[in-house]
């Protein structure tokens, strides 16, 4: 390899791996949003659970209150009509009891109902806790690997920024010129090199197979575009 393409490459490798390791950088707070979704979308299937677990139970106390109410209503009503004497009287005092006990036995069945209603939510509501628990330690871990994932990429980037300067020193002014103007083409991905060698004949980067003279230019070690997507070739 022609020292201004090992020069060249050197230098590329660190401006790659910044591109890489900013990109990565990048995505974290997508990637902490979505850890962040899941779990606010377990804390919300648990509220529910909460809200219909509650509700159920108010539903029976209320059921409950109701038909204490009745009975207490109904004890009042059987001692006034204990010294009833005519016929009349009595028959619509026993109508009226019978429409006391339809009621309670209405009350009873609907309590019934509710009390299973109840107990089912009661286990949807244990069974959403413990997937909210998980799903609160699933995204601490997350949030956690996120951060030491962060970490150790800018301190790699701090590293590789430290090295650079030297290694841009290093390259020749119209080398590296020419260099910068390559990478900050809109066709070129930042990390993707733009420097690439020659392989089989053909251009590293698009594939494209070189003209004879293009090649017999690369191999005496000339600073040579390809000519189909601009890259600098360079010989192995
Ligand atoms: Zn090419």
């Amino acid at each position: 390899m022609q020292e201004w393409a090992a020069q060249l490459t050197a230098l590329q490798q660190i401006d790659v791996n910044l591109a890489k390791l900013q990109g990565q950088v990048a995505q974290i707070p997508e990637r902490m949003k979505h850890a962040e979704a899941l779990f606010a979308e377990e804390a919300a299937a648990f509220r529910a659970a909460k809200e219909a677990a509650q509700n159920a139970q108010k539903t029976q106390m209320r059921l409950e209150a109701e038909a204490g109410g009745l009975v207490a209503k109904r004890r009042s009503f059987q001692q006034k009509t204990a010294t009833i004497k005519r016929n009349d009287e009595y028959q619509a005092a026993l109508e009226q009891l019978r429409q006391f006990e339809a009621e309670l036995k209405r009350l009873d069945d609907e309590q019934l109902v509710w009390m299973e209603r109840a107990e089912a939510a009661q286990g949807t509501l244990a069974q959403k806790a413990k997937a909210l628990a998980l799903a609160e330690k699933r995204a601490a871990e997350v949030r956690g690997d996120l951060k030491q994932f962060e970490e150790n990429c800018r301190r790699q980037i701090a590293e590789l920024e430290a090295r650079r300067p030297e290694a841009a020193a290093a390259v020749p002014e119209a080398l590296l010129r020419l260099y910068t103007r390559l990478r900050a083409n809109r066709n070129y991905r930042a990390d993707q090199p733009c420097v690439v060698p020659l392989l089989g004949g053909a251009c590293g980067r698009c594939h494209t197979v070189q003209p004879p003279q293009t090649r017999q230019q690369v191999v005496r070690g000339e600073q040579v575009a390809c000519e189909s997507c601009g890259a600098l070739l360079y010989q192995e």
